[in-house]
């Protein structure tokens, strides 16, 4: 069969600054047929606005075309495989958004009375069973707007119960392959960060945690499966080492897509975690929001929930805020209740062994990727992989060529890059995760560049090191890009 490539639409654009032209308007009216109004003196000086100067005069046709071809360079998870590891960018099914546009969700407002909100607080009960179910856990918040909100809510819960404990002690040790909203996060909740270094497998090292936990340690946080997509075997026996010293378990869950339906850190000594719904529970992300992580907690910490708490009087749903040792609220109102509809919804449209056998695709596609890529790619810890799979750029660096350099090459092939350089125990990471929702024609395109890109490097670095190619600006100056836009023509 022919090797297909997506190739992009021409982004030969022109600004709509160039294109414009003296007296060009955007619309055309009949004459007046009423006196006109002089606008400064019915609405005020300050009121009317003056004109814009160099601002760009325009047909409607050509606005509309020009935003319309910009809108066609965009990447999105509909149009192809969005390999960013960690992010789980897994393709969002129409039926969520179906649900949550239903008008009596749509239009719920915060402020309605809960005699009318009775089907809005059905839909977050509900939510916070299924998420108790899935992890194994004893109370779950909603609040949180997503995943590091939801860890800075997990850890002053820590903080909480040690202080009732009668010290809320000094200290968090995270693993060197953390994401970096942990370390972020310590630090915010007023906490010294202590790093712990990986074993040689990239997992948890339990003597070198035997010996970093004291009496001043106040949790861990382990992102499990870790980032490198390996599952922690050891984590209930790390957990056993930080309880036996009265300290707690934090898991990040950004990574649940390996373990929904198949094991629940509830059963592996984890205290609290975090929830990514948009990552997990399929709500579409990038691009900042908004997003849902929910926080769930062992027994001990329910009461220090954030309020108000769902409760049940006879067969009605209430509002509880009668909760005195709530840490308060994290977020106004409920959390972002368009993305709790959603996950529902992802939930309740698979079902138990649905979502089992969307963890099990998740897994089975990482691997397949793995086993296709690892003659052309350094792998360099080579435990199991779950959801996703970290090669290093070792062999192509030799050529000169780093994982970013390959990664704007993939922009040529039609592609998503994949995450560059994390996580950082891996020097020049190439990080992949496919998700369940591609097909294996999908992820064999994927894999195809991948490899041709591996020969390019061997015959040709210095194009790729140009990369990419067929892209209207090739390559930006990324750090400046962000600290100073220029916005203007
Ligand atoms: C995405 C991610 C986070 C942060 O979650 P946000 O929802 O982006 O705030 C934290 N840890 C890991 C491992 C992640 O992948």
């Amino acid at each position: 069969m022919e090797r297909k490539v997506r190739s992009h639409p021409t982004q030969n654009e022109s600004l709509l600054f160039e294109i414009s032209s003296p007296g060009k308007k955007g619309y055309q009216l009949p004459d007046l047929d009423v006196p006109p109004l002089d606008m400064a003196a019915a609405l005020g000086e300050s009121n009317v606005r003056r004109e814009i100067e160099g601002f760009p005069e325009v047909s409607e046709v050509e606005v509309i075309r020009h935003f319309t071809r910009l809108s066609t360079w965009n990447y999105a998870i509909d149009l192809g495989v969005y390999p960013l590891g960690s992010c789980t960018m897994k393709y969002n099914p129409r039926v969520n958004e179906l649900v949550a546009r239903l008008d009596g969700l749509a239009w719920a407002h915060p402020y309605q009375p809960e005699s009318l909100s009775q089907g809005a607080m059905e839909v977050m009960a509900h939510l916070e069973r299924a998420l108790l179910e899935i992890t194994g856990m004893d109370a779950v918040t909603l609040q949180p707007a997503a995943g590091a909100h939801g860890e800075l809510t997990g850890i002053l819960l820590v903080r909480a119960l040690l202080e009732k404990r009668g010290n809320p002690r000094r200290r968090i040790i995270i693993p060197d392959s953390a994401h970096g909203t942990n370390p972020a996060t310590a630090a915010i909740a007023g906490y010294q960060v202590q790093n712990l270094r990986s074993n040689e497998l990239g997992g948890i090292d339990l003597e070198g945690l035997a010996r970093a936990v004291d009496e001043d340690v106040a949790a861990m946080m382990v992102t499990n499966p870790n980032t490198l997509g390996v599952f922690e075997n050891d984590i209930a026996k790390a957990a056993g080492i930080l309880h036996a010293k009265g300290a707690l378990m934090y898991m990040d869950g950004a990574n649940m897509n390996a373990l929904v339906g198949i094991a629940r850190p509830g059963d592996f000594g984890i205290d609290v975690m975090h929830l990514n719904l948009h990552k997990t529970f399929s709500t579409p992300h990038g691009g900042g929001g908004p997003g849902g992580g929910p926080v769930a907690v062992k027994a001990p910490l329910e009461a220090l929930l954030p309020l108000p708490r769902l409760k049940r009087i006879g067969d009605e749903w209430a509002w509880d805020y009668d909760r005195p040792e709530s840490i308060g609220r994290v977020r106004a109102f409920y959390g972002n209740f368009g993305v709790l509809v959603r996950a529902l919804a992802y939930t309740l449209a698979h079902g138990g062994n649905g979502l089992r056998n969307a963890t099990v695709d998740a897994v089975l596609n990482a691997v397949y990727l793995r086993k296709k890529l690892e003659a052309h790619y350094e792998l360099p810890y080579s435990s199991p992989n779950m959801h996703e799979v970290v090669f290093s750029d070792d062999r192509q660096a030799k050529h000169g060529v780093r994982t970013g350099d390959i990664a704007k090459r993939l922009i040529d092939y039609g592609f998503h890059p994949y995450t560059v350089s994390f996580p950082l125990i891996v020097h020049g990471a190439l990080m992949i995760e496919p998700t369940e929702t591609e097909s294996k024609q999908e992820l064999d395109l994927l894999a195809d560049a991948l490899i041709a890109i591996a020969a390019e490097v061997e015959s040709d670095p210095e194009m790729v090191k140009s990369a990419p190619h067929s892209t209207r600006t090739s390559r930006v100056d990324e750090v400046t890009a962000a600290r100073r836009p220029k916005v203007r023509f």
